[in-house]
């Protein structure tokens, strides 16, 4: 079970990523980050045994940046910030 984050910026950037519990494995969570080389919000799924900071981008291989959903995420973008949005679930 897991959330469906919406993000949508002025400049036209959108996205809308699936987070919480892994879809193929229940000992996994897919965690909202963001790739400032691909410059994209998307989500990992981390092994719940694994240390955040070892995610890497599945599209680019580099670090991900985790942020707190709370204090706003900048548009990667344009950089401004951005409230991410529950819009769901899915289970
Ligand atoms: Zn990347
Ligand atoms: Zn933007």
């Amino acid at each position: 079970m897991g959330e469906i984050l919406s993000y949508n910026c002025r400049c036209g950037y959108k996205k809308t990523l699936n987070a919480g519990k892994g879809m193929r494995s229940f000992s996994s969570t897919n965690h909202a980050c963001l790739c400032a080389f691909c410059r994209e919000l998307i989500t990992v799924e981390i092994d719940d045994n694994t240390p955040k900071d070892k995610a890497l981008c599945p599209r680019c291989g580099r670090r991900v940046m985790f942020f707190n959903p709370q204090g706003g995420i900048p548009c990667p973008k344009c950089g401004l910030k951005n409230d991410l949005l529950t819009a769901g679930r899915w289970d």
